[in-house]
Order: C-alpha cells, then structure tokens, then sequence
C-alpha cells in the first residue's frame, strides 16, 4: 500500500504552497487507494509553536484534506540520538566547534544547504563537549555505502550524488537530529513509500538514500512535485505578506473551493506553478544551529 506524508515545521502559519504540497501528499497516496500521514517536524528549537500546529490540523481540515497524524518529531529525540550514536561507533561522526563565520570564512564551494564545510575538524578530533554539533564523514560515509540510486517519480532513477552536501551535519547544538537526519528516521518509521515534497528538496534526496544505506532503511520512492512561485519566481514564504491559510480560514474563505482551485491549478494571480530545481535559501534549513 502506498503511504506518503505531508511534514511542515510549525515555525509559522502554512501559505498556499504548502496548501499544493499536503494536496499532491495527500491526492497521491488516494488515487492509489492508500494512506496520506501528518508528520510535524518541531524540532527547531524555540521557532517551533504547539499553536501553529493547531492551526495547520485546522487549516487542512478546512481545505477537506484528511490526513493521519503520527507523533511529532519532538517525541522522537531517543531514536535519533540512537541512530547518531550507532554512526558514531562506526566512526563516520566527528564532533565539530566551528561558528558560521568560521566556516563561511573558510569554505570554497557552496551545497544545497549553505558553504561546504571546509573540513576543519576532521582530522582534529575535539572534545566532543560544549557547542558543538556532529558531521557525518561524507568520504568515509560513501566508501562504506557504495554506489546508490533512488528513483524520482518524475525524473526517473537518479544515480546518488551526495557529495554534493560535504561532511554535513547530523546532529545539531539544539537537538539529536539535523532535518536530514529525522526526516530520513521518520520516513522509515512511518513506513512512508513515497516521500512527496517540492522541488526544492529534491538534492536532499541524495543524501537521505546514503542516510538509509547507512542505517539499514527502507527506501521509499520520491515525488518531488513543482513549488508555487511568486512572478520574478521567487519561492512562497511563510514570512511573505501574502495571506496564509489560517487567515484565509478566519476570514471565512470557503477551503475546499480553495483546495479544488489549487488542486486543478489554478492559482491566485501572481502565482505560478515551477516546476524547476530551486535551491532552498539555506538560512530557512540552518543545519549548523
Ligand atoms: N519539515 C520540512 C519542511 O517544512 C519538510 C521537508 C520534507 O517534506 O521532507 O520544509
């Protein structure tokens, strides 16, 4: 049966994107006659707040999405840090102080999710206490996965390419697990068998087939679907003046007329569907922090 899952971080109100994303999670997993889940990933230290996902439960009822809840990523903390700790002992961690700065200062190319880190503290290994996070050894990790492919519902089979992260991190100052890192738990957990998301994680897909090789995971397939866009093309943001759907909701806009417009594509003007690669602003998935 085919199980896939919308996942928004409750950092603030949900826009219309996020609307298209949980209707693809959802529209997907019914036209296969399986199951769409509710994922809410509120590990992002103090941006994340109960009261926005009460108004995302609300917000996806009002369009008549229905979904099945799983546990917040919050209740999850034991089996991420469980899941560091068994990289850690086979030596593809290491611990790692630098700042931002440092590492901006340093770095000579940049990944999906900011600069690459430059490597610093690989070969030095610190003691691992204080402000420091853990980075997976991406060399070592890749020499002990091998080869990998995923397959794109879209873009068909993709041959792995996570280098293009550099040794990211997994586990973070402020939680046991980066996004990187739950999200690829949590999808196994789940049972999810198709991950559906936007375009814009689709590099992130990479490094979630090493995560799973690495861990012993099942593989999903991937759906990344188009992202909805601003004219100029710029991607919809929470912090963007455009009304969310809480606000739609309270102004008493009917949601399922909504939800049909979106899922038939037809977008509020000044919106549009991309269905190109766009390379998410890397302060919105700060994995260093
Ligand atoms: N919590 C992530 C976000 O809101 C979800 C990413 C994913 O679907 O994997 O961007």
């Amino acid at each position: 049966m085919i199980v896939t899952r919308f996942a928004p971080s409750p950092n603030g109100h949900l826009h219309l994107g996020h609307a298209y994303a949980a209707i693809v999670a959802h529209d997907v997993a019914r036209a296969a006659g399986g199951r769409c889940l509710l994922r809410i990933e509120d590990i992002d230290g103090a941006r994340s707040l109960p009261q926005f996902a009460e108004a995302f439960r609300a917000d996806l009822a009002w369009l008549g999405l229905e979904f099945a809840e799983v546990p917040a990523q919050s209740t999850r903390l034991a089996t991420y840090w469980a899941a560091a700790n068994r990289l850690r002992d086979r030596g593809l961690l290491y611990p790692c102080s630098c700042t931002r700065a440092q590492i901006a200062a340093a770095a000579t190319s940049v990944g999906p999710d900011g600069p690459l880190y430059p490597g610093t503290c690989r070969r030095r290994p610190i003691d691992a206490k204080g402000r420091i996070v853990w980075r997976l050894d991406m060399a070592a990790a890749i020499r002990s996965a091998g080869p990998l492919t995923w397959t794109d519902a879209h873009a068909s089979e993709q041959q792995a390419t996570p280098e293009l992260f550099g040794d990211v991190v997994l586990v973070r100052k402020d939680a046991p697990a980066s996004y990187h890192l739950a999200a690829t738990l949590d999808d196994a957990a789940d049972g999810i068998t198709c991950v559906t998301r936007g375009m814009d994680l689709f590099r992130a897909s990479h490094l979630h087939r090493l995560l799973q090789a690495l861990l012993g995971l099942a593989v999903p397939v991937w759906h990344h679907h188009g992202l909805l866009v601003e004219a100029g093309g710029r991607k919809l943001a929470k912090r963007d003046g455009a009304p969310g759907l809480t606000e739609r909701r309270l102004a008493g806009e009917d949601g399922r007329a909504l939800c049909d417009a979106l899922r038939a594509r037809r977008f509020p003007s000044g919106i549009a569907l991309s269905e190109g690669l766009h390379s998410r602003s890397w302060q919105t998935h700060s994995s260093s922090s």
